[in-house]
């Protein structure tokens, strides 16, 4: 308990600073990042590590960039002046965290206190694994014994790919969000040659993987994951953020068999370049985003909905509802062209058909899917997802239905 309590007045009103984020800039966002949820996270995140070194990058010593590390920033202007005036004048120490219930709006008072990250702050265990430009470590911060997954991006390949500015806008995004399934991002820092993204560890790894391996979800869990799912696009789209890259590889899953949304990589991008540099799967486009002179409805928040519905249909099928060779992949999207085989509940097929409707207004809003019949039928309140995903309490029901995730 004294090491928790220690460990969140140690990480609690955290800022980071970008020196490359131009605080006068238009229309840039707040991300004052507070550590709110950090001290329950800490709980379940005491793990062993194998310790092992971050590979370094052209013969730099982890060491030197641990000590040469430049601190990171981002502020909003009003913010700025205020905020420099007391780092001169303060060093980071234990306080009570100032509450800031909406992540999203601009705080009116600076945080209070600020801790600044840097490389030599972590132990680096084992990769977790990769991505198009970087890696995953476990890792955990020295002083408190905090475990968490510490992304490494090359900022040589983030110019290569051009992807400076999704990376920052992901980034922006994700810090600013804090729900149980969304995989939090508590801070950022960088050296010359990396960023460096402090991550929620996801114990369990990808769903992607898990799907594969069980070929199809039983309802039950299926049904857990997408009231999981609904109750972390609502608080989302509260927050008027689209993912709009929803499917079963960016859905990791935590120690206790909660999912935990990742990859806000497409979230505000701009969706013409999406397009144009996206290589993967089209399995989980909705027709507003394949058919061509309709771009503003991919800002509609409604897209997820149809991803969702795709989801749904591969939890319980083991494969996605469209999939076929691109052309035909497109082309039955574009016409909602696809069949529920007969072995998927009728329940669960209702919601399918309700979620994957081609007009996005027409779609079954986040609310009505959180009290549709096949959730409530498998989400009782009270029991929580990751007591069935880990076999507890999956007889005991409480009467009152209702969903998963809260919020
Ligand atoms: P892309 O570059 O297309 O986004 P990706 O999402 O797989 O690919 P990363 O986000 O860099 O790339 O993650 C690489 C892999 O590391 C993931 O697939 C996952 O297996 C693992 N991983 C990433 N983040 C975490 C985390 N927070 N906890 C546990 N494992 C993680
Ligand atoms: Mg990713």
């Amino acid at each position: 308990m004294a090491d928790i309590q220690s460990l969140e007045q140690r990480l609690e009103s955290i800022t980071v600073q970008d020196e490359n984020y131009d605080s006068n800039a238009p229309g840039s966002l707040s991300t004052a990042i507070s550590l709110s949820n950090l001290g329950a996270a800490a709980s379940q995140n005491r793990l062993k590590l194998p310790l092992q070194k971050l590979p370094t990058n052209a013969g730099g010593k982890i060491a030197q960039s641990a000590s040469s590390a430049t601190i990171t920033k981002i502020t909003l202007p009003s913010q700025a002046a205020q905020q420099q005036q007391q780092q001169q004048q303060q060093r980071p120490s234990a306080e009570s965290r100032p509450s800031d219930p909406d992540p999203l709006t601009p705080p009116t008072e600076p945080k209070a206190k600020a801790k600044q990250f840097h490389l030599g702050m972590f132990e680096i265990g084992k990769p977790l694994g990769k991505g198009k430009f970087g890696r995953v470590y476990l890792a955990r911060e020295r002083s408190t014994g905090f475990v968490c997954a510490l992304k490494v991006l090359h900022k040589s390949e983030l110019q290569q790919g051009k992807v400076e500015k999704q990376v920052r806008r992901e980034i922006e995004i994700q810090s600013n969000l804090a729900h149980p399934n969304i995989l939090r991002l508590y801070g950022h820092f960088h050296d010359t040659k990396r960023i460096f993204l402090i991550l929620e560890f996801a114990g369990k790894g990808e769903l992607y993987k898990h799907l594969r391996k069980a070929q199809k979800f039983p309802e039950w869990q299926a049904a857990q994951y997408i009231a999981q799912m609904a109750s972390a696009l609502k608080y989302l789209h509260k927050k008027h953020v689209m993912h709009r890259d929803i499917k079963p590889e960016n859905i990791l899953v935590g120690l206790h068999g909660e999912i935990k949304i990742s990859d806000f990589g497409w979230s505000v991008h701009a969706p013409n370049n999406r397009r144009n540099t996206m290589c993967g799967t089209l399995d989980y486009l909705p027709p507003e985003m394949i058919k061509p002179g309709r771009e503003e409805n991919w800002y509609s928040e409604k897209v997820d909905l149809w991803s969702l519905g795709v989801l749904t249909y591969e939890f319980l099928v083991g494969e996605a509802p469209f999939e076929d060779t691109p052309v035909m992949t497109q082309r039955r999207i574009a016409r909602g062209e696809m069949t529920v085989p007969a072995f998927v509940s009728a329940e669960a097929r209702d919601l399918i058909k309700r979620l994957l409707v081609l007009d996005p207004e027409k779609r079954i809003p986040l609310e009505e899917v959180e009290v549709h019949p096949w959730i409530v039928k498998h989400c009782v309140k009270g029991e929580r997802a990751y007591q069935r995903a880990s076999g507890e309490g999956k007889v005991k029901k409480e009467k009152s239905g209702g969903v998963v995730g809260g919020q």
